[in-house]
């Protein structure tokens, strides 16, 4: 079969279409034909080398957003529908041990020793791919699968910030951070499936309107201009919930942006580690600080549940084949599309 081989860490030009051996499953495991794979950072930061997951080894096939069609069984896989010939899933990239102490405790986002699809196996740039059968989720007939890859990552981390740690509430005002990126166009529909009011602050004009047709109307280009429509919102008040993913550019205003106690969500870091805080401010007003660490099972479950029953949206910025590999790293690395960059074998 034709599939993306990483053979170094010099990053996209260490990726090329090579031939390899269809594999084969094993027990509990499931052949997919891939239909589509959605590119994220993390298979960029892998081919440059600077975040590789323990057993990850080379030659590596990328691809943690995965859509296809089982096409071939392993032994002890449940009979149930979704996972028979034939049946159209995404995959969900992360699996969990089950034995180490946070898998035991309920936290297997904490895993230890999670098995990660396109991390430290094989993934889905490639025509097929193994992966292990209780990681399918079926696509329904209405979503085509080019859509169904784009979910899996933004969509359960997305959740598991603004739901399962931030516990958004009805009527709500939720700020988000970087309004079009992938994660924050999951945030923005989950926030709204959830009743809360969102405002969207996006850095450039050309992305206001993909925020306005996916429904939020409230959308400002810079964070003085979010400030300022959030005053305007909530009569100066300030938001219940901060959805932070930008890291040390926006974290000054993250915090300005709360009312007294406010939750802020944050979960990344891509324009700096470090930030300042002022431990009295943060504590006269009561401010609640939640970091968001990886998705559960659960939320994946969740996310996409929320998904296939509210008519969301998932952008896809371009589709390409698997050989124009390089053209697909390079609009990721620019980080200027709106929606995903997704790979067809
Ligand atoms: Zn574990």
């Amino acid at each position: 079969m034709r599939a993306v081989l990483q053979t170094g860490y010099d990053g996209p030009s260490s990726c090329r279409v090579g031939d390899v051996a269809v594999p084969v499953p094993a027990a509990g495991e499931v052949l997919l034909r891939v239909r589509a794979c959605a590119l994220n950072q993390l298979d960029l930061l892998q081919a440059r080398g600077a975040a590789m997951l323990p057993g990850m080894t080379l030659p590596h096939v990328a691809g943690m957003d995965v859509a296809g069609e089982v096409v071939a069984v392993g032994e002890a896989v449940d009979a149930v529908a979704h996972v028979a010939v034939g049946a159209r899933v995404v995959v969900d990239p992360a699996s969990p041990c089950g034995d180490c102490p946070s898998c035991r405790s309920g936290r297997s986002g904490y895993c230890a020793r999670p098995r990660i699809v396109g991390g430290n196996v094989d993934g889905g740039l490639a025509e097929h791919v193994v992966v292990p059968a209780a990681s399918l989720h079926p696509v329904p007939d209405e979503v085509d699968l080019t859509t169904a890859a784009c979910l899996p990552t933004p969509w359960a981390t997305a959740w598991r910030a603004l739901v399962s740690v931030g516990r958004v509430q009805p009527a709500e005002t939720v700020l988000v951070h970087a309004g079009a990126s992938s994660v924050s166009l999951a945030a923005v529909q989950i926030a709204a499936s959830r009743g809360a009011r969102v405002i969207a602050v996006v850095g450039s004009d050309d992305k206001v309107e993909v925020l306005r047709k996916l429904g939020v109307d409230d959308v400002a280009v810079g964070a003085e201009a979010g400030a300022f429509l959030l005053a305007d919102r909530t009569d100066g008040h300030g938001a219940d919930l901060v959805l932070d993913h930008v890291g040390a550019d926006t974290w000054p205003a993250s915090l300005a942006a709360l009312r007294p106690e406010g939750r802020l969500v944050f979960l990344g870091n891509t324009t700096g580690d470090s930030v300042t805080l002022s431990l009295a401010d943060a504590f006269r007003r009561g401010l609640r600080l939640l970091g968001s660490g990886a998705y559960s099972a659960q939320d994946m479950h969740d996310a996409l549940a929320c998904f296939w029953t509210t008519g969301a949206v998932a952008p896809v910025a371009v589709r390409l084949p698997l050989d124009r590999i390089q053209d697909g790293y390079e609009l990721l690395a620019r980080r200027s599309t709106v929606g995903r960059v997704v790979m067809v074998p």
